[in-house]
């Protein structure tokens, strides 16, 4: 089954919106096989992040992806991937829709509440970077 790496951003887990993002994947049927928080470290950030690393924004995304705790999982499903991503809306939450995650909570493009892999290779580099295989279920 296929599986695909989520995590709630610094300012979901500041704000209190945990909960309510596990429910909405919960509710839509995925499996949880994995959560955990985690303050990201400077080399674990630049590490997840590398396909931007050219960006102008790659040094604002480092210190806000580390600038407190994220809660990092792994959900379980069909077409879990794409599933996510659609449930998550937009990166610049002005473009997404109501009724995504993004579109709901988030206000800027830096600070987006929520990410989710975008494919499957990148689910799979994502969930080895966070997770040893003995913290899934
Ligand atoms: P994520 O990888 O966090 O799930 P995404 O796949 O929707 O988001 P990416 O293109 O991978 O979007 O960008 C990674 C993150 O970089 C975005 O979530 C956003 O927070 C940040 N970002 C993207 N574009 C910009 C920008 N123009 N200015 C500032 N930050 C940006
Ligand atoms: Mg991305």
């Amino acid at each position: 089954m296929e599986r695909t790496f989520v995590m709630v951003k610094p300012d979901g887990v500041q704000r209190g919106l945990v909960g309510d993002i596990v429910s909405r994947f919960e509710r839509k049927g995925f499996k949880l096989v994995g959560g955990k928080f985690i303050t990201i470290s400077q080399e674990l950030a630049e590490k997840h992040y590398g396909e931007h690393k050219d960006k102008p924004f790659f040094g604002e995304l480092v210190d806000f992806i580390t600038s407190g705790p994220v809660f990092a999982m792994v959900w379980e499903g069909e077409n879990v991937i794409s599933a996510v991503r659609t449930m998550m809306g937009a990166t610049n939450p002005a473009d997404a829709a109501p009724g995504t995650i993004r579109g709901d909570y988030g206000q800027t493009v830096a600070m987006n509440i929520v990410h989710g892999s975008d494919s499957k290779e990148s689910a799979a580099r994502e969930i080895k970077l966070f997770f040893a295989e003995d913290e899934l279920i």
